[in-house]
């Protein structure tokens, strides 16, 4: 059924009923299983820097080998080009969904929230994994609601300006054969569907890519287990409720990793010959977590599929294509500039070796501490998306700052950039920022100095769509 549908479609539980839509979905249990607090395997970030596939641990190779050639080849789980991967790429470092809500349980705006979070942390819970492994071009992902599916509107409560409300909806056949699933079936616009335009590499979404939705967070009450593809990660009401603070959650994080084409072991046969020498979560109940095995199958996977270079074709500045760097001609300012430095050293064009290469000018506001900034100012307005800040650090007066922000003029006001993901503070690289994009004509960074250190910079791009 994979390979005849094209859908990568898979249930976390043994699942044995069909929907009309040739979905598998999981039936067997009639509440999701619970999630054991212990952990019995910690699955750990490596180090940052340019990791291969030579540096899969020898234990793992030939289980990962077997399941990607007699598995996810033979299967073909990786062929439809709407992977996370690609969905990634497509969205340039960035994944939105829509919360498909069936179910007629109210959502609080702190639940909204934390359902946001929730995404953005399970996703990264994955691609982090991917981060300086093999040319993969992105860092943290940036996860967006765009949307939220219901029946009635009135589910949403305190509903804020910005958020978008469908209540469109179809009838979910599997109700028909199971009275406790919600026969009402909330959709989104197909109009913004990655999943229903992927094929298509000059459709233009409605509004812009940041309207597209690449997935769905479906909730339907009553439904047991789960249910995950490039479409998007299906569970009850309740598991979604009930673990959206949670680090890891076990079946969300499962269905997504069928998201990135990982497939499911439920049978013998299904299963490396030797078996697993680690557990996994992506056999259902081995493993509350993602495993190292589990790292080094999404790993392993990125390595085969990205040889195809016309699905992921070679990115710069981290991943974000057609962007340009319109610092070069910014004017620059600053709250303070020591009189032997220089504020111009910021848009010099030389990419620093390390945070305190004095090759070349740098910028440093010592003795001054506390608050302070730097601005650029452009000839006219664009629309700015990203910020890469390489820091001064002299092991002298000089230290990376304890936090800082974007803001950008809006016209009247310093505002600050929305959902930053990155302000990061580490020597020796640049420090990438994504932020939704503002259309403007000046953008500042404002530190904090670690006191009693004072703050510099060496050298600072923005980011701007060409
Ligand atoms: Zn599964």
């Amino acid at each position: 059924m994979l390979k005849k549908t094209g859908l990568i479609l898979t249930s976390f539980m043994l699942s044995t009923s069909l929907l009309a839509s040739s979905l598998t979905v999981a039936a067997a249990a009639p509440a999701a299983p619970t999630i054991t607090p212990t952990v019995a395997y910690q699955a750990s970030a490596a180090a940052a820097s340019s990791i291969t596939l030579a540096d899969m641990p020898a234990n793992l190779k030939s289980s990962i080998e077997w399941v990607w050639t007699n598995r996810m080849v033979t299967e073909g789980s990786t062929t439809r080009k709407n992977l996370i991967f690609d969905q990634i790429f497509a969205g340039k470092g960035t994944i939105n969904y829509v919360v498909r809500w069936q179910s007629n349980k109210n959502l609080t705006l702190q639940q909204r929230k934390d359902l946001a979070a929730m995404l953005q942390r399970q996703m990264n819970n994955w691609t982090k994994h991917l981060k300086d492994y093999d040319g993969w071009p992105y860092g943290d992902i940036q996860v967006k609601i765009v949307g939220w599916a219901v029946a009635n509107s009135a589910q949403i409560l305190d509903k804020q300006a910005d958020e978008i409300i469908y209540t469109d909806y179809i009838t979910d056949q599997l109700s028909t054969s199971n009275p406790a699933i919600p026969s009402k079936l909330p959709v989104a616009p197909s109009a913004l569907s990655r999943f229903d335009h992927f094929t298509n590499p000059n459709y233009v979404y409605p509004g812009g890519l940041d309207k597209r939705f690449d997935m769905y967070l479906w909730a339907t009450s009553g439904f047991g287990g789960g249910a995950g593809g490039d479409w998007g990660q299906r569970m009850s009401d309740d598991y979604i409720l009930s673990t959206v603070n949670s680090n890891e959650i076990q079946i969300t994080e499962h269905e997504i990793g069928h998201g990135f084409g990982l497939t499911d072991f439920y049978e013998a046969n299904e299963r490396p010959p030797g078996g697993f020498p680690v557990p996994t979560i992506m056999w259902a109940g081995n493993s509350p977590t993602i495993t190292s095995w589990d790292i080094w199958m999404l790993r392993y996977t990125w390595s085969q599929i990205k040889q195809d270079a016309s699905r992921f074709p070679a990115t710069t500045d981290n991943g974000n294509t057609n962007l340009s760097n319109i610092a070069l001609n910014a004017s620059v300012t600053s709250s303070y500039v020591s009189p032997w430095e220089s504020i111009n050293a910021l848009n010099d064009g030389f990419d620093p070796i390390h945070s305190n290469d004095r090759n070349h000018a740098v910028y440093g506001n010592w003795p001054e501490t506390g608050t302070q900034w730097v601005q650029y100012t452009f000839d006219k307005s664009y629309t700015v998306t990203q910020s890469d800040v390489y820091w001064f650090k002299d092991n002298g007066g000089i230290d990376v700052p304890s936090s800082y922000k974007i803001k950008y003029w809006n016209g009247s006001a310093w505002v600050d950039v929305q959902n930053a993901v990155g302000l990061g503070t580490t020597i020796d690289k640049y420090n990438t920022t994504t932020f939704t994009p503002v259309t403007t004509t000046s953008l500042r960074i404002e530190m904090v100095s670690k006191n009693p250190a004072s703050t510099g910079i060496l050298e600072w791009k923005v980011k701007a769509s060409s």
